[in-house]
């Protein structure tokens, strides 16, 4: 490792980690649910959260500020007060009996740095700004209209017409512009009044965030850069309608049975997506939600509907493209071969979001560096850094290695390879 600086900025990050391992023991005990961690937002455990941040960031004396949407905004003073800042944060809610450091990790990493700073005196060339961000996990807590991650796109302005009325909290089973009344906040300012972030103010966007698959792990490295993060294309209430007959009494041939339509779809849709794996493409799929009415159905009823869910995501989005033409010629084939009829008219699509190329290079330098073993890697779940991305922000995402994969209460992150993480972030925060 080169002398001086890194050295310095090194021992200065490993002498907060104490502080920071203590931080996970306590927030994980406050919002204990079950096996895992709840911390829903705009509701009690996110707010805990919040609170904990709060006070370190009091404790270093920064700068704090909330806007109307919720998040919270903590300012190091760097060298040149005038010029564009470097941007660091990460969310604080989880999904329900979640794990505690999917999006908290993020944050305390931010707070571990600063402290770093304030620890060795080090000034960064440019203010450094820890945003602790709201309602990331939407996908888990919101239905109706909505674009997910409610505070980053929030705070950059990005909803749609009319999104503060159509996302439905599930928690609170009232609007999210009601749940953040409720919460203290101020959905009419979100609606009227120009975004709290203005892209161009922002020179970089860096966020570091537990791995929530076992490449890491798989492969024997602690810190992973994160190349990109995939778009997805996503069919959220597909049907297949056949008919309901007598299961006994009606000839096989003279049946329109849903269930064994829509296997046949589902097995044909996994071989022609895994020979584009076998191309060399980029993407996963899956349904995650699969069934009959039971309600309806019985044992001697042949199955008149059957509702799906298609999950495809992947970096390249002409193979997402691929895969939605090969879903709607599987079911134009099924659905003539066998009586049936297929709704797959609600397809929603995001697009693949490549982090920026110099922050990553910038990453893979501070890593040389500071001597840590990194490699690139994918990500698979959507993340806050996306939506900087897309507002022209600079953004990169720094991955901490991680056991047993995220959204469950089995998550592992080891707090030496958190260390190193957090490093790292110093690093580029110094530096940006
Ligand atoms: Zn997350």
């Amino acid at each position: 490792m080169a002398d001086t600086f890194e050295k310095k900025l090194s021992s200065a990050v490993d002498a907060v980690i104490p502080k920071a391992n203590a931080f996970f023991k306590d927030i994980e005990k406050r919002t204990k649910d079950g096996p895992g961690v709840t911390r829903p937002p705009y509701l009690e455990g996110e707010q805990i959260g919040h609170d904990m941040v709060a006070e370190w960031a009091g404790e270093l004396d920064l700068e704090t500020s909330i806007d109307a949407a919720g998040n919270m905004y903590m300012v190091y003073p760097g060298e040149d007060r005038d010029a564009s800042v470097a941007m660091t944060g990460s969310h604080m809610d989880t999904v329900p009996k979640g794990g505690n450091y999917d999006g908290a990790a993020g944050v305390i990493a931010g707070l571990a740095a600063l402290d770093g700073f304030r620890r060795a005196e080090i000034t960064p060339k440019r203010d450094v700004v820890l945003m602790a961000i709201r309602a990331e996990e939407a996908g888990s807590w919101f239905t109706g209209k909505h674009g997910g991650h409610m505070g980053s796109r929030a705070a950059l302005g990005m909803y749609m017409d009319n999104e503060l009325e159509t996302a439905i909290h599930l928690g609170t089973k009232t609007s999210l512009g009601e749940a953040m009344a409720n919460a203290g906040f101020d959905p009419d300012k979100v609606a009227n009044e120009p975004p709290h972030l203005k892209p161009e103010r922002i020179a970089s966007y860096t966020e570091l965030h537990i791995e929530q698959g076992p490449v890491l792990q798989t492969e024997g490295h602690p810190i992973g850069i994160v190349t990109g993060i995939r778009g997805n294309r996503r069919l959220k209430q597909g049907k297949v309608l056949g008919e309901y007959t007598h299961s006994g009494a009606v000839p096989q041939h003279y049946r329109h049975d849903a269930v064994l339509a829509a296997a046949e779809f589902i097995n044909r849709l996994e071989k022609e997506g895994l020979d584009l794996i076998d191309q060399g493409r980029d993407l996963v799929f899956s349904s995650g939600i699969f069934h009959t009415d039971a309600d309806v159905n019985t044992l001697s009823k042949v199955s008149g509907q059957l509702d799906f869910t298609l999950d495809m995501r992947s970096m390249d989005v002409s193979a997402l493209d691929e895969m939605q033409k090969i879903v709607t010629g599987i079911a134009h084939d099924i659905a003539e071969k066998r009586g049936v009829t297929f709704d797959i008219s609600d397809f929603a699509a995001v697009a693949p979001s490549p982090m920026h190329g110099d922050e990553r290079a910038k990453l893979h330098e501070g890593a040389k560096a500071l001597g840590i073993d990194a490699i690139d890697v994918a990500s698979g779940g959507g993340h806050d850094a996306a939506e900087f991305e897309r507002m022209g922000v600079p953004a990169s995402m720094i991955f901490v290695r991680n056991d047993r994969g995220s959204h469950n209460p089995d998550e592992a992150m080891d707090i030496a390879d958190f260390a190193l993480g957090v490093r790292l972030l110093a690093w580029k925060l110094a530096m940006a």
